[in-house]
């Protein structure tokens, strides 16, 4: 998931360019691999998913039943702990870009809690298998409770 508020400064280095050129956009690889690998699971879901109360925030895949949400986080943009990478030149206008990704991504987090949802982030960097499991296993947590609410 790409923060929608980004406004980019020319690039300075071929590295940062050519990382911005794979965040563009929304449709990232990892994401479409793990949409497929869940479509073909027999999961169906809601891409770019607006929650109602929500209007400013996209989830990348949405399980509205279970009110599941999952954002792939791309591991640049949204500073991974094994690969973030903080560009040298500017580097204080990067650090300070990339710190309120994160505090925007922990607000997203928070909100969407309070709305009910559970959220799943996944690093870009897992494999498919490692991401379609990691959903599976939270639909299963959430069918589970569930159930339990209603014997309660
Ligand atoms: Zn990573």
């Amino acid at each position: 998931m790409v923060p929608e508020s980004f406004s980019p400064l020319p690039p300075s280095s071929i590295g940062v360019s050519d990382r911005m050129r794979r965040a563009r956009g929304t449709d990232t690889a990892p994401e479409l691999a793990l949409r497929r690998a869940l479509h073909r699971g027999g999961l169906r879901y809601r891409i770019q998913y607006r929650p109602p109360g929500l209007p400013r925030r996209t989830v990348d895949v949405a399980f509205t039943q279970a009110k599941l949400a999952i954002l792939v986080d791309g591991c640049f943009w949204h500073a991974c702990p094994e690969h973030a990478s903080w560009p040298g030149h500017n580097g204080d206008w990067w650090r300070a870009k990339l710190e309120a990704n994160v505090a925007r991504d922990r607000d997203t987090d928070r909100q969407l809690g309070t709305l009910g949802w559970t959220v799943l982030r996944l690093w870009e960097h897992l494999s498919t298998e490692e991401m379609e499991a990691s959903v599976r296993h939270a639909l299963d947590e959430i069918r589970h409770s569930t159930c339990l609410r209603a014997l309660a």
